[in-house]
C-alpha cells in the first residue's frame, strides 16, 4: 500500500527536496504552498500524513492543525523556523504529532513520520501496554520496570509518568501534557513539579543519568522516550 503524504510548504526549494526525496522512500506526495490550497486539496482527499510550514503566505500552520484534529486522525509533522520555536508548544497542544526545526535532515523527517504513522495505526488498534529499548523493559499491565533484567521500584507519581511517555513513545510529549495527564489540569503550570520527578526517574532508569539514554529533554518544550 503507497501511503500518501500532503506537504504544506510555500518555500520552493524546501518543498522540492521533500517532494522527491519522499517520493524516493515510496510515498506519494503532494504539495500546497498555501493553506488555502491545503484545504482545497484536503477536502477531496484525505493523506496518510500531513507535512506542515508553519509561515504560510496566507495564515498560520496552526489553524490547519486545529481544522484537522476537529475532523480527522491525519497524524501533522510540523516543520519550524526557529524564530517560531514558541509556537511548537501551541501546536504539539493543539494536537500536532511531532515538530522538526529546520534545516532537518530527511532521515530525521522520515524517522518522526514513521512514529507518527506507527503511533496512530496503534491508538486505533490497541494501546500501546509494553515498551522495550536496550536495558529497558516497561509493562503497563503488569506495572513492571526492568532495567538490565531486575525489577526497578518507582513511586505511583514516576510510575504514572513514565507510563504516560510510554504511550507517546518517540514521540515528544509537552509539559503542559505531561503535567495534565499525571497531576491534573490544575497543576499545568507547574513545572517544577516534572523537572523533579524527571530527575528521580533518570536516577533510576539511566545508567548515566547525566547524559539520559531514554528520557530525553526536548528543550522549552517537554519529553521524549527514546524508542531507537
Ligand atoms: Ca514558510
Amino acid at each position: 500500500m503507497t501511503l500518501r503524504v500532503l506537504v504544506v510548504e510555500d518555500d520552493r526549494e524546501i518543498r522540492s527536496l521533500l517532494q522527491s526525496s519522499l517520493s524516493v522512500e515510496g510515498f506519494a506526495v503532494q504539495t500546497a504552498v498555501s493553506l488555502s490550497e491545503a484545504r482545497a486539496l484536503l477536502q477531496h482527499d484525505l493523506p496518510d500524513l500531513v507535512v506542515l510550514d508553519l509561515g504560510l503566505p496566507d495564515g498560520d500552520g496552526v489553524d490547519l492543525v486545529h481544522e484537522l484534529r476537529r475532523q480527522h486522525k491525519v497524524p501533522v509533522i510540523v516543520v519550524s523556523a526557529r524564530h517560531q520555536e514558541a509556537q511548537k508548544i501551541e501546536l504539539l497542544d493543539a494536537g500536532a504529532d511531532d515538530y522538526l526545526t529546520k534545516p532537518f535532515g530527511i532521515a530525521e523527517l522520515l524517522a518522526r513520520m514513521r512514529v507518527a504513522l506507527r503511533h496512530r495505526g496503534t491508538s486505533l488498534a490497541a494501546a500501546i501496554t509494553t515498551h522495550s529499548l536496550d536495558d529497558l523493559h516497561v509493562d503497563l499491565t503488569t506495572h513492571r520496570v526492568m532495567r538490565d533484567g531486575e525489577a526497578l521500584h518507582l513511586t505511583p507519581t514516576e510510575f504514572n509518568l513514565l507510563a504516560r511517555l510510554v504511550r507517546s513513545a518517540g514521540r515528544v510529549v509537552t509539559h503542559r501534557q505531561l503535567l495534565t495527564d499525571v497531576w491534573g489540569a490544575e497543576f499545568s503550570e507547574h513545572t517544577h513539579y516534572l523537572r523533579l520527578y524527571m530527575a528521580q526517574l533518570r536516577a533510576k532508569i539511566e545508567r548515566n543519568p547525566s547524559e539520559p539514554r531514554h528520557l530525553l529533554t526536548e528543550t522549552g518544550v517537554g519529553y521524549r522516550l527514546a524508542d531507537s
